[in-house]
């Protein structure tokens, strides 16, 4: 197989490789537990700082507690944070989640909007998790940019931006709008179990004759930052 050169190129293989190593929808990719958009916006929301498996310890009781968000925007907020205690922060998150309900009920009538536009005026909703609620909950384009997602496009060269901003821009450049949403679940699963922070496992690394950071001494240390 000859080696792709361009970025493109190189994104075309990667999807392919990792892909084919992990096959299924995005939402099948996903790790945080959810049955409709409004459950995976709030376990997103409630993801910050804290593991997916943390957060899928919560939600079941979460929303079998408050299954709406008209039942959570009006939750007691001493009993809200019993129940996210687990999850850390539970103060800040239950302020947090409870205000996101109550802009979904005051503002879009307790469904939650699919445009990139509407989600981001919700309060605690960034680009990241609309882009999130966009591709694993609706199905449409989207392409979050984590810390992973960051850090192993970089080692691959696919973007030098370390502005999640910025990468997103370049990698949807990059990525058909059918394929985004798989395509950053597939570089999140590969950073957290091959192409990690601090020891990047370059020896069992699928992409390893694609990559242009394969075996350099120095990733590790650089903590994922890719510079010259
Ligand atoms: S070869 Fe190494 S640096 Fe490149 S993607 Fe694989 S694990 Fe990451």
């Amino acid at each position: 197989v000859a080696r792709p050169r361009s970025p493109r190129g190189r994104a075309r293989e990667v999807l392919a490789r990792l892909g084919a190593a992990r096959p299924g929808t995005a939402a099948e990719l996903a790790t945080l537990d959810f049955s409709n958009p409004f459950e995976l916006l709030v376990a997103t929301v409630l993801s910050a700082q804290t593991t997916d498996v943390g957060v899928n310890k919560v939600t079941p009781v979460l929303f079998a507690r408050w299954p709406t968000p008209e039942d959570l925007a009006s939750a007691d907020p001493d009993e809200l944070e019993a129940v996210l205690r687990p999850t850390g922060f539970y103060r800040a998150k239950a302020r947090s989640v409870r205000g996101l309900a109550e802009a979904l009920v005051e503002r879009f009538g307790g469904e939650v909007p699919t445009s990139m536009a509407a989600l981001t005026t919700l309060p605690g909703v960034g680009r990241k998790t609309a882009n999130v609620v966009r591709s694993i909950g609706f199905g449409l384009p989207g392409l979050p940019v984590d810390t992973h997602v960051g850090r192993v496009a970089r080692r691959l060269r696919l973007t030098t931006e370390e502005d999640p901003v910025k990468a997103e821009a370049e990698l949807n450049a990059l990525v058909p709008p059918a394929d985004r949403g798989r395509f950053s679940l597939l570089l999140i699963l590969h950073g957290r179990t091959t192409c990690t922070a601090r020891r990047p496992r370059c020896a069992d690394c699928n992409v390893n004759d694609i990559c242009p950071s394969a075996f350099r001494a120095d990733l590790g240390a650089r903590s994922g930052r890719n510079g010259s």
